[in-house]
């Protein structure tokens, strides 16, 4: 005996019937059959429903006829709300077509009502429960395949078909009736083409398949592969039945397949990377258009080529196979390629075995990096010549430091013992050894000074009003005594028209000249230098200049021309010598002038001569204002004006240049006392003691360096020593450079192995301006109503006492206009010896009026004078001199009145 629960996993039957008697029967007769089942009835379809919605059932009994619905719609209501449910139809006898109709719909059987014992209705039940089983399946696997069946309904033109239908179209499974017209409305509109012909071809019978679109009411589209075909049935009558897959997803990855192949191809054609794939020996099977762009090669010649053949290194190509074959793929293999010209081309290789069928090859990707490696080569260089150039800075400057150091100690015992009483011979050494160190240090300048303007930014320009006619009157007296001493005939021709002021950095300027006329002179044995100056442009604001400077010289060949005004290039004369010289001069020169936006010139014929053209572009003076003409061209030279005692530190570590500091000092002046510091912490502790008119600093020093010694000086010292005048002496170039020295709060710089004369004028004038200074404080300004004296120095001189005033200011009333007129004469007789004399003595005279033009006047002439040249200027200045000397004369003598 069969138990309902040996088929389902559910042990109830629901029956849907509201004829009670007929219902009564279905009951007892499953009781009769052994089911052992339990049966639930409802009598409306609607209570049906709900039931079914709560609890599941393995088998309903379907009554067609009920109260709230009626005939064959009733399944279909069932069907809409409860899909998957297995239905055994009752039915009258005159309702057989109805529950055959039914089973074509989904139900699983039907009974005639009144016709079935308790055995048909087990077996029914049973049956059914199978056949629903094997639907699910087959239910699940359409659903997992996407594939339905269906079958045409031509009566009421509808389809009959499986769930997954419904889902394909959109909808959940029995939901709306798929009507023929509901089915056509979603073929896609481009479409309905294909569905004609797919029908054409099932009216004659014959099996038709065709792939189209619908779109579903959510607006997607899908693809369709639909088959079908027509059979007979009994009747003779047409039926029509197939199947239907959603391909969508294998379209979508057909048509990414094709997308991407296309991406591919297009990659491969517009690729800026060589890409091609070869046979593992190296034919060519196919390449891409940047791979014959890559090598030069047409794609023709490309094919008869051997990628090998395109390796610089045989070697390569071998080791690159070789690892594409044993390891499938090589990233990035850097090489060197050979393009038809024969350049290199720096590339980096990708590369990956090809194994399709019976094809074996490889496919690589070449990069071409030559833009890249030659950068980075670039970037490299520069790096290197960066340091290099930081390293010879470093390495000048400090080279300069250790040389200059035992310079100075050369050069200043050297002067000492000059000075001493020496026999001819000694003098001779003596002059010997201070000419080679001044060549020495000459050419040790020229390097820095090199190595300063290679430096971009280090080197600034000061521009000032300059009297280019002095400058380059100043320049031939230079180089008068050595033409004269080669017998060469020097020349200076300055155009009418050039400019006597312009602005210009007189330094710079002298330095160029200097350098090329100093060039002529040495490269000529005898004819002539000459200096010729001439305007060539001019506007309301510039003026250009050419500075064309010919000797009759040795000349330079015509291919060293360039050559010259590299540093350190030093040409052979014809006799194969090389003239004295480091082969700096002229790049120094150059780069000064291209500095000012100039530009030099040579011209030279061997055994001939040369010419060296300088143009250079000066802004115009915009005033040109009439006193202070000369000042830029005139030595400071100061001398000590106070005869007392005055305290020098001098803060210096090297032993040997105490020595010559010290001596050298208390030689020009007795009155100077000196006090030794052997570093920066030393002169704190000696200043904090004692009071001193100036202090001598070194730089670099043991313990404490000059630098901070400075620093605490100016910020920890009370406020009479802390403002004590600080000359930093060093041997750094750099230092004196745009006067850095300011910035440590120092008052001046003197370079080591400073010139006596330098050292000299500095201390003195900042001991003046300190003594001075220092009288003002104590007396008050006596002279304020007077207009063209000065009496302070003479104050201090005389230490404030009148009768000796009184005698002082006699002194000067008669004897200085006497000189004056003596001078006038003295330049009318061109006595330049005596002049200068003259002028000498008078500065003394002068200090005691006080008056700086009177001073200034009497130095220029001075000058001119020693100098031998400006003689032009002479008169103007010694009328200047005595007529302000005569203004002056009257206000002294009303001072000594008042006395
Ligand atoms: P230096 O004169 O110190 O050797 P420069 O840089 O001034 O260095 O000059 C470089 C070279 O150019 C000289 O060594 C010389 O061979 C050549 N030269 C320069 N000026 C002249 C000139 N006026 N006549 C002949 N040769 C010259």
């Amino acid at each position: 005996m069969y138990k309902l629960s040996d088929y389902s996993s559910f042990n109830k039957v629901l029956l849907i019937e509201d004829n009670l008697a007929d219902a009564r029967l279905v009951e007892i007769l499953l009781e009769e059959s052994e089911l052992q089942c339990e049966v639930t009835n409802v009598t409306t379809l609607s209570d049906g429903i709900k039931v079914l919605k709560e609890e599941r059932f393995a088998v309903i009994l379907l009554d067609l006829t009920l109260p709230d619905s009626k005939g064959f719609y009733t399944i279909e209501e069932l069907f809409s709300e409860v899909p998957d449910a297995n239905v055994i139809i009752l039915t009258g006898l005159a309702s057989r077509d109805i529950g055959l109709k039914a089973v074509k719909y989904g139900a699983q059987d039907f009974l005639i009502k009144g016709d079935f014992d308790a055995d048909e209705l087990s077996k029914a039940l049973r049956y059914s429960i199978e056949r629903n089983s094997i639907l699910t399946k087959l239910e699940e696997a359409q659903r997992i395949s996407h594939i339905g069946n269906w079958e045409l309904d031509e009566e009421d033109q509808r389809f009959l078909v499986s769930d997954e239908i419904y889902r394909i179209f959109g909808f959940t499974p029995k939901e709306v009736r798929l009507t023929v017209d509901l089915v056509r409305s979603m073929v896609h509109p481009d479409d309905f083409k294909i569905i004609d012909d797919f029908v054409d071809q099932l009216a004659q019978y014959k099996e038709a398949q065709q792939d189209i679109r619908i779109v579903r009411e959510d607006g997607t589209t899908r693809h369709l592969s639909v088959l079908g075909k027509a059979t007979k049935n009994k009747d003779e009558e047409a039926q029509y039945s197939g199947i239907i897959q959603d391909i969508t997803e294998r379209k979508k990855a057909a048509l990414e397949l094709i997308r991407s192949q296309q991406r591919y191809e297009a990659i491969f054609a517009q690729s800026q990377d060589a890409i091609y794939i070869s046979t593992p020996e190296g034919d060519f099977v196919n390449f891409n258009p940047a791979t014959s762009r890559l090598f030069g090669y047409s794609p023709k010649e490309l094919k008869n080529i051997k990628v090998g053949h395109l390796f610089k290194n045989p070697e390569d190509f071998k080791t690159f196979t070789q690892r594409v074959i044993k390891t499938s793929f090589v990233k990035e293999y850097e090489v060197e390629l050979l393009n038809k010209n024969g350049e290199t081309r720096y590339c980096l290789v990708t590369a990956s075995m090809l194994e399709t069928g019976d094809l074996k090859g490889v496919n690589a990707i070449i990069r071409d990096i030559t833009g890249r490696k030659q950068a980075e080569e670039l970037r490299k260089a520069k790096e290197i010549a960066e340091r290099s150039s930081a390293m010879k800075e470093k390495f000048i400057a400090s080279v300069s430091h250790e040389m200059r150091t035992p310079m100075n100690a050369i050069l200043g015992m050297s002067n000492l013992i000059q000075k001493d009483n020496l026999d001819d011979e000694q003098k001779s050494y003596i002059n010997s050894i201070i000419q080679s160190s001044q060549h020495l240090l000459g050419i040790i300048n020229d390097i820095l000074e090199i190595s300063t303007l290679e430096q971009e930014g280090k080197v600034q320009l000061k521009y000032d009003k300059i009297d280019l006619h002095a400058l380059l009157k100043n320049l031939k007296s230079i180089y008068q005594y050595k033409t004269r001493e080669k017998e060469l005939d020097l020349q200076l021709i300055i155009g009418d028209d050039v400019e006597q002021f312009v602005v210009a950095d007189q330094l710079r300027l002298n330095q160029i000249l200097t350098n090329l006329t100093g060039n002529a002179i040495k490269f000529t044995e005898e004819g002539h230098v000459k200096i010729e100056v001439q305007k060539v442009k001019d506007d309301e604001k510039t003026t250009t200049i050419k500075f064309e400077i010919e000797d009759s010289g040795i000349g330079i060949p015509e291919d060293k021309l360039d050559d010259i005004f590299e540093t350190f290039v030093r040409v052979r004369s014809s006799d194969g010598k090389f003239y004295p010289g480091t082969g700096l001069g002229l790049p120094i020169a150059k780069q000064l002038v291209e500095m000012q936006n100039g530009k030099v010139e040579v011209v030279s014929t061997v055994g001939v001569g040369s010419t060296f053209n300088v143009y250079i572009t000066f802004n115009k003076v915009e005033e040109q204002l009439e006193e202070d003409q000369n000042q830029e061209l005139e030595e400071e030279e100061i001398t000590l004006e106070y005869t007392g005692e005055i305290n020098l530190l001098l803060v210096e570590d090297h032993k040997l240049n105490q020595i010559v500091a010290k001596r050298t000092i208390e030689k020009e002046w007795s009155n100077v006392k000196i006090s030794i510091a052997n570093n920066g912490q030393e002169s704190l502790d000696i200043l904090a003691e004692k009071d001193f008119d100036i202090i001598l600093m070194d730089v670099q020093m043991p313990v404490m360096d000059g630098i901070e010694a400075t620093h605490k000086i100016r910020n920890e010292f009370p406020e009479d020593k802390a403002k004590t005048p600080i000359l930093v002496m060093t041997a750094h170039a750099h230092m004196s450079q745009n006067e850095k020295y300011k910035e440590y709060g120092m008052d001046d710089c003197v370079l080591k192995p400073f010139q006596p004369k330098d050292l000299f004028s500095k201390i003195a004038y900042y001991v003046n301006q300190q003594k001075r200074g220092k009288m003002m404080e104590e007396h008050g300004t006596p002279n304020g109503q007077l207009q063209y004296i000065d009496l302070s120095y003479m104050d201090l001189m005389t230490d404030g006492e009148p009768e000796m005033k009184k005698m002082m200011l006699e002194l000067l009333f008669d004897d200085p206009i006497k000189e004056i007129e003596k001078m006038f004469v003295l330049e009318k007789e061109k006595n330049w010896t005596d002049l200068k004399a003259v002028s000498h003595k008078m500065k003394s005279t002068l200090a005691f009026v006080g008056n700086d033009t009177l001073t200034k006047t009497n130095k220029r002439i001075e000058l001119i004078a020693k100098e031998e040249a400006g003689f032009e200027e002479l008169p103007e200045l010694i009328d200047t001199l005595y007529d302000l000397f005569k203004k002056a004369l009257i206000e002294l003598k009303a001072e000594h009145a008042r006395l």
